[in-house]
């Protein structure tokens, strides 16, 4: 079907349309080689090319080159960071310090504590995740702290951060490459491609090479972030295509004006809805105000009995991938980057349109 569809899905989800065509013509014909970058050799010249602007790529956008920052693209996706973390950082009979603001912030809690001592210095649980803890006190003596920047299922986002002398750990999973923050306050970053930055099957690890190796532990080779840097993140065959086409995305992002402009249109964009999300009488936010995120915004309808009538007038408008995770129930609109604001104003439109209708 030709219409135009307005893709709100959580992830994966809509990437530039700009990507979608040169990723597809780099499977016909990768750089007018003849060949498909589904057939190449990884240690080609043209594939290693590929690696090493995307790894100085990231680190640029992020304002992190020559800072002793070091980028790489591995497997598993963000959630076998949540056990790479631990192994890399976690001392023998050491611990570590957690805040536990959703889903995935315990997920990668539960897999620390396969490690040492997890402590979770506050949680949100209670409230469903509805708002970020923001009372608690870090301890100096912990091996780092792991933090979720933005908590895509219950559409929180943490505005800012703690000041600590001990590394931050952040899963930037769903709003990497979103917003200006300072990321060198952070000594390892990690992000599952699937959201701002490219297709599943790759995740981007920035690691500060000074924090590495103090552990005491053995670490197996494929979960050793010292191996993969060694490696050029080429330990094994790395996910060649998905590496690629979020090189391409990247690209998209640097020619838009980087961060800095991409974040002027994510604020414009998240709000434009919560502005309706706010009047509309029909619809209520799920998140407290203060800490709603700029990139999954979760909402209700107030009068439950209006679900088919608003499902049905959604669809009809060509939007997709609104429906709330099962946790939260309800809708969610993920604005990544690629989202174009006249996609949110068609939400907005047809919010409106519901609440004449019941008028
Ligand atoms: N962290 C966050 C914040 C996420 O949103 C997700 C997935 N949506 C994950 C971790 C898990 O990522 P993956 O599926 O790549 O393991």
């Amino acid at each position: 079907n030709n219409m135009t569809k307005h893709n709100f899905s959580a992830g994966p989800c809509i990437l530039p349309k700009e990507v979608f065509e040169k990723a597809a013509q780099a499977v016909l014909n990768f750089n007018y080689s003849g060949l498909s970058i589904l057939e190449i050799s990884h240690r080609s010249k043209d594939f290693v090319a590929v690696m090493e602007e995307a790894r100085a790529l990231a680190l640029e956008l992020l304002g992190l080159e020559n800072k002793g920052y070091q980028a790489l693209f591995l497997h598993g996706g963000a959630s076998l960071e949540f056990l790479m973390v631990p192994y890399n950082l976690m001392k023998v009979d050491g611990k570590a310090a957690y805040l536990d603001t959703g889903t995935w912030a315990s997920g990668a809690i539960k897999e620390a504590k396969h490690f040492g001592e997890t402590l979770v210095l506050a949680s949100s649980k209670s409230e469903n995740y509805n708002f970020i803890p923001k009372d608690y006190i870090v301890p100096a003596d912990a091996d780092y702290l792991h933090c979720t920047s933005n908590n895509t299922i219950f559409g929180t986002q943490m505005k800012s951060f703690p000041k600590t002398n001990i590394p931050m750990v952040c899963d930037m999973s769903s709003d990497i490459f979103s917003r200006s923050i300072d990321f060198s306050q952070f000594d390892l970053i990690y992000a599952g491609a699937q959201k701002n930055m490219g297709p599943a099957g790759v995740t981007l690890v920035v690691v500060k090479e000074e924090i590495l190796g103090k552990t005491g532990r053995e670490i197996p080779n494929m979960l050793n972030f010292q191996q993969h840097i060694a490696k050029e993140s080429m330990y094994n065959t790395p996910p060649v295509f998905a590496i690629y086409t979020s090189l391409l995305t990247l690209q998209w992002l640097k020619a838009n004006g980087g961060i800095s402009a991409i974040e002027k249109i994510n604020e414009q964009k998240a709000q434009l809805l919560y502005t309706e999300i706010d009047r509309n009488p029909l619809f209520k936010g799920t998140a407290v105000v203060e800490d709603r995120s700029n990139m999954n915004a979760t909402f209700v309808l107030t009068d439950e009995s209006l679900t088919e009538k608003f499902d049905a007038m959604w669809k009809a408008a060509g939007i997709s991938g609104l429906t709330g995770h099962r946790s939260v129930g309800g809708y969610r609109a993920s604005m990544y980057n690629a989202l174009p604001i006249e996609s949110v104003q068609v939400l907005v439109d047809v919010m409106q349109e519901l609440e004449t209708s019941v008028q």
